[in-house]
């Protein structure tokens, strides 16, 4: 057997995908016994692989904007509604409804990116829902992580969004897409 590259020269190794043969100086462009075609095929899938990541990170980023304005948005004609119900006005500060009216227009848009961060806390310290399996415990579980989450949204959303519009707007540059 010769050289794939070079038809004048034996082969002194095969390629380790395809088998063909690799004269000494072919043999040793690589540090692995590989032929050029095999290695451009094995980028090719890395990068393939590589640009899936990355956009299923940014289809990540845009479902939690997505979310977090459709949120804002019920939530603030569902605010409005509630503060006319209750006779609020501005000048009556006093009146508890007003503690209700900024968890519905405020804390509960934020819920995504809350339960954005403790889902990537989770992941990092390995806690699986499998832990929960069991129906109701699960429920529970969902259950105990919205309310974390509408407690912590408010606080991590200016940063969580930043980032995610930051994500999203390379994504466009690079033209990803
Ligand atoms: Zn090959
Ligand atoms: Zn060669």
């Amino acid at each position: 057997m010769n050289c794939v590259n070079h038809p004048d020269k034996p082969a002194v190794a095969v390629c380790a995908d395809c088998g063909c043969g690799l004269c000494h100086e072919c043999s040793h462009k690589y540090g692995i016994y590989i032929c050029d075609r095999c290695v451009s095929a094995r980028n090719s899938e890395i990068n393939e692989r590589e640009s899936t990541r990355k956009r299923e990170i940014v289809a990540r980023e845009k479902r939690c904007v997505n979310a977090f304005f459709a949120l804002l948005l019920v939530m603030g004609f569902y605010t409005i509604n509630y503060i006319n119900s209750l006779h609020l006005t501005l000048l009556n500060p006093a009146d508890g409804g007003w503690f209700g009216a900024i968890v519905y227009a405020v804390f509960f848009p934020c819920l995504p990116w809350g339960w954005r961060t403790i889902s990537d806390l989770t992941s990092k310290i390995h806690i699986k829902h499998t832990w929960f399996i069991g129906g109701p415990l699960l429920l529970f579980y969902w259950l105990y992580k919205a309310i974390f989450s509408i407690m912590i949204g408010p606080f991590v959303t200016p940063s969580k969004m930043k980032r995610a519009l930051k994500i999203i707007r390379e994504s466009k540059e690079t033209n990803n897409f």
